[in-house]
Formats: structure tokens, sequence, C-alpha cells
């Protein structure tokens, strides 16, 4: 995990890397930390807890110190050793001559922490970073290359996942970016000031400052230094050396759209973003006339799409469980065998057999390191690889055959929202498209399209009663423990509920298959274990009505969340939370929303962090 930040140009550095580090904070806040190079001298100044921490540390210091065009900064969630200030980044080699930030894991570090050792190395921190840092700099004392080199080579002698920033006090104008595994850009000043470079883990911190980005590919080394005065950028191949040519993407994401946009928090923003967001998802997509669905990206596959005869869908935490409600859609729509698996299980296991078979890898972030792996080992098996993601230009949107993009923009808040809703819109969606290749009606498929293009609007009454599920919050909050029951697309929604309980409430929350409840939890049931009960007017509702009485029978009190004509249920539970109608198959979209304001109010009525919950990261990058 970790977000890292880098500035080389004539401006100060420190401003630009601490702002850039507050928008790349969803990757980890266990401690920041920046390295200044100013005449050949390196300041740096770390501290464990939030960005806002070490700005406060930093903004206290005499200007003198904190002078420098050139810098690097990161903010870490800890894989390898305690959140401290001695295992915050940068970390420097034992000379004090080279400054490294790194997002990762090196997979090695212990043998060649064994061999430093001997070699007289001393360590400050329990990190694999420091081990890098101090590699580098004892190959750059005997082989007595450039600090380019000297990170190149030590690289080849690293096993693990790595997007590092390197300064040499030697060589004061030069900046080395690397990558394998974890994501990096390079942004490109723009105007005049071309001569200026910004590098971060994602284009958040660089957005504001130009437009022109590199995405560094695995397996590349990047050198910015001086030629005649101006600042250049090379790129080349870790392994053999041979240059590489950089391909200037042109971004269009707008700043606004990074910012709070007058909410108390980025998750309420997201949750309110939604009518917006589902828009924006299905925006040029809808083929009504044809009753389908146009995937631009997916065109080029559509004979392997046609072959295909079974799917597995992969993601982890609330991509796993849209994919859940996914998996009864392509076996409702496009009569595909499906089965939905965690990327981490798929990653070790024997598949059986993989002739004609789909991966489908959903994650907004595209850098979901357990989905990733999931990806290269579908890709050694010759299966299909397709992608759900919402980043455009991440890792996993790059290593798949073929994606589809979300286009919800940037998700800031750690619990996901409005990426959670597109992504299941996207899974309907895609069962559509492939259903019209194998059977699927053009009248079905247009009597579907038809209530996907209500959504927006059906969202939007939702979230005008969001006053309603505050005063529930307030009711409710007092309870450690609930049951999230659904069936069907249902229990997918059960499930995601739960996770946001968990993940910014705090709360334990169970999501659970109602059908499962008598089989054994319901012996939790008391007045103190309350139930959310997804119980909408559709093909399940007599048995939902029945696990409600179960419920009631023995004490436990209940929140339904029902259709808006249900008059019944509010004489037989304690309280009801009602969505608008639609297709059952829709149903999960709607239910999603009640659920993650339910969260949100309870996890502000507890005074937690809500938009960056207790040891939670946004993206997950490590295995
Ligand atoms: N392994 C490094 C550390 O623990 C970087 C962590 C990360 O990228 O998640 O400090």
């Amino acid at each position: 995990m970790c977000g890292i930040v880098g500035y080389i140009g004539k401006k100060e550095a420190w401003p630009i890397l601490i702002k850039g580090l507050e928008r790349l904070e969803y990757r980890g806040y266990d401690s920041a930390g920046i390295a200044l190079l100013d005449k050949g001298n390196f300041s740096v100044y770390k501290k464990k807890g939030k960005v806002a921490e070490l700005s406060k540390f930093i903004k206290d210091k005499n200007s003198n110190e904190l002078s420098g065009g050139v810098g690097i900064a990161h903010t870490r969630w800890a894989t390898h050793g305690i959140p401290s200030d001695q295992n915050s980044h940068p970390h420097l080699s034992n000379r004090g001559d080279i400054v490294i930030v790194h997002n990762g894991i090196i997979e090695n570090y212990l043998s060649i922490k064994k061999v430093l050792i001997n070699k007289g190395y001393k360590f400050k921190s329990d990190t694999d970073t420091e081990v890098l840092a101090n590699l580098i700099e004892d190959i750059k004392k005997h082989e007595k290359v450039s600090i380019d080199e000297a990170v190149r080579l030590a690289l080849t002698e690293v096993v693990g996942a790595y997007a590092i920033l390197v300064l040499s006090k030697d060589e004061p104008e030069t900046m080395i970016i690397a990558k394998m595994g974890s994501p990096v850009v390079i942004g490109i000043g723009k105007g005049k000031s071309k001569s200026e470079f910004f590098v971060a883990s994602d284009a958040t911190p660089i957005i504001e400052h130009t437009n022109k980005v590199v995405y560094l590919e695995d397996g590349e080394i990047a050198i910015i230094n001086k030629k005649n005065k101006k600042l250049t950028l090379k790129i080349k191949s870790i392994k053999n050396n041979a240059i590489k040519n950089p391909y200037i993407h042109t971004l269009k994401t707008k700043i606004e759209e990074l910012e709070k946009g007058g909410f108390p928090h980025f998750m309420l923003k997201e949750i309110f973003d939604q009518p917006e967001s589902l828009r924006n998802t299905m925006r040029g997509r809808i083929v009504f006339n044809k009753g389908s669905i146009k995937f631009g990206g997916l065109e080029k596959f559509e004979k392997e799409i046609k072959n295909l005869k079974r799917l597995t869908v992969t993601g982890m935490g609330t991509a796993r469980f849209t994919g859940l409600i996914g998996e009864y859609a392509f076996e409702e729509l496009s009569n595909i065998p499906t089965k939905v698996e965690y990327g981490s299980e798929f990653t070790y296991r024997n598949i059986a057999d993989t002739l004609n078979t789909g991966l489908i890898a959903i994650s907004q972030s595209g850098e979901t390191a357990d989905t990733l792996n999931a990806i290269k080992k579908a890709k050694k098996e010759k299966m299909l690889t397709l992608g759900v993601v919402n980043v455009i230009g991440s890792s996993i949107a790059r290593e798949v055959d073929a994606g589809i993009y979300n286009h919800v923009g940037p998700e800031t808040a750690v619990a996901s929202t409005k990426a959670s809703t597109s992504q299941v819109l996207l899974l309907v969606m895609l069962a559509i498209y492939f259903g019209r290749m194998r059977g699927l009606s053009k009248i079905k498929g247009q009597e579907i399209l038809k209530e996907i293009e209500k959504l927006p609007v059906l969202v939007e009454k939702i979230l005008k009663n969001a006053k309603l599920i505050e005063k529930l919050a307030k009711k409710y909050k007092k309870y450690n423990n609930f049951f999230i029951l659904g069936r069907k697309y249902n229990a997918g929604t059960a499930m995601e509920g739960s996770l946001k309980m968990k993940e910014c409430s705090y709360i334990h929350a169970e999501g659970c298959n109602s059908a499962e409840l008598k089989h054994g939890p319901i012996s939790l049931i008391d007045k103190n274990f309350p139930s959310i009960v997804i119980v909408p007017m559709d093909s399940m509702y007599e048995k939902m009505k029945s696990s409600i009485q179960e419920i009631k029978a023995r004490g436990g009190l209940v929140i339904a969340l029902t259709t808006e004509s249900n008059k019944e249920l509010k004489n037989i539970v304690d309280d009801v939370i009602y969505i608008p109608k639609t297709l059952e198959i829709l149903i999960p979209i709607l239910a999603f929303i009640p659920m993650q304001l339910l969260a949100y109010y309870i996890s502000v009525e507890r005074g937690n962090d809500v938009d960056k919950p207790r040891n939670l990261a946004k993206s997950v990058t490590v295995e």
C-alpha cells in the first residue's frame, strides 16, 4: 500500500509534496514523511500518524530548513515493522547519501539484509525499504556507477513489488523512479515550465499541475535529470537497460471532482454522487433499439465472448460482493455458468478446466494485488480476462485483455459507495451484453434497459429521505451486533451492507443468506442483536417474511428494507426503510444506498473517522 509523491523543478518542493500526500492519504495513514534535497544536503522529516501531523510539524520549521526544489514524500500503510517514526519513510542509507520512498514489499529483504549486516551495515528500522536503500548504496560504492545504474542493478537482485523514488546527494538534480507491481505516474510540467516533473502513486496529486502524464510500466526505471539546463525524462528497462519510448497520456479528470464539494465527508459526498455516477456508468452504452449494450473495449473479443462456456468473477471486499450479485445476473440473463471467487484463492489453487472460461476481475482502484495476481494466473491459463475497473490506466485496467470502466470519478472515502453501485450496474449490463449473444430476447433486453435508465431518479428519491435514516442511526447506534439478511440477488446486498457497517461503524454485522439463519446463526438472536432484513416485494418476498417472523418470535428487533408500496410490514417489524419499485435484478443498486447511509450516520454518531477508518486503506496493493 502507501502513497508516494515526488517533485523536481524550480518551485519549493515541500508544499507540493504535502498537498500530494493529503490526496494520497486514502492509500495508508500509519505515518508520513518527506525528504528535501537542497545544496547537496538532505533534510528528512517523518512522523507516525496522519499527514496533518507531519504538516503541523513541518510548518513550525524555519523556512531555510525547508527550501529545496527536489523532494520525495510518503504516506505509509505498514507491512514490515509497526507504524512508528523510525519505520516511517523516507529511509536514508547508512552514509546518508541516498534517500528512498517505497510502496510495496521486498520479499527477499531478509537475505539481503543478512549480507549487508555482514558487511557492517546498521539498520535503524524494521522495514524492507531500508534494506533496499542500503543495497543501492553498497552497489554504488563498489561498482562506482551513477545512481540510476546503482538503483537498476539493485533492483535486479530484488524479488517483490515496488514503486520507488530515489534521490542521491552526489547527483542533486536527479530523481530515479522504478516500478514493479505497485503503481507510479510521472507528470510532465506544462507550458514554459516543462522543466519540472511531478511523480505520484496515482494522478490525483498531479492533476492540478499538469494533465500530461506517463504511466511507468512494470520492469521500468525512469531517470529525470538535467541536460543543458533542462530537466529531461528517460525510461529504460530494469532488466537490460534498453531505452523505452514513453507514451504521454492526457488526463481529463477535473480538480473539483477531487474535492468534498461542500459535504462534511467524502463518504457522504460519494453517496450523494450516485445519481450522477450511475448516469455516467450507463452513458453512451445503452443501445435501446437493439435491446443491448455497447462496450467499445470488448468488441475485439466478440468471438471469444460468444464461445464462453463458464465465467469466474473475482474481486475482494466490496468487489466480491458485487460479484455475488453479478453471478445471479449472468446465470439468469446470459445463461453462462458462473462462480465467484476471492482473487487471493484463485491465484493459489488448482484450476480444473479453463477451456473457454472467462475471468471477470472487479476492482475500484484497479490496483488490488490479490485481484491483479488472479488475472496474471488466468492469463497463464489462457483464460479471457475482462476488467470492471474505475481508475483509468490502473494496473488491472492495463493487465486485462479488455475492460470496462465505471466512470464514476475518483472515490476517496475508504468505504466504497458510488463505485459499488456502478459495479452492480455494469455487471447487469454485461449480463445483458453477453445474453444478447446467446438467446436473450431483444424485448427482454429492452425491458431491463428501460428500468436501468430510471435508476438515477429512483436513487435521488432515496437520497431525499436520508434524514429518516439519520434518525434510525441515532436509535440503533448503541448496538454492537447486527444481522443483515437477504436472499438471491440480495444475499450479496446483505454481505455488502455488513461490510459497510464493519468498516465505518466498527459494528460486528453479519451478512447472511436468510435461509441459512435457521441452520445455526439464529441462536444469536436476542433483544440486543437487531437484524436488517432486505425484503423487497420480489420473488423471495414470502420466504423473507417467514425469516422476519422467526426473528420476531425470538424477541429480535427488525429493520425491514422494503418496496415503497408495501403496507403490511410496518405492523410486524420495528422500523421500515422504503425503496422505490424496480426490477428484481436491479434492487441491489437501490438497496445498497440506505445501507451506506446507515453505516455512514452510525459512524458519525459514534465519532469515528468516517473517511479513513482505523486499520484500513483505500486500495489494497499488498497480498
Ligand atoms: N514495505 C514498506 C513498509 O512497510 C512499504 C509498505 C507498503 O507499501 O505497503 O514500510
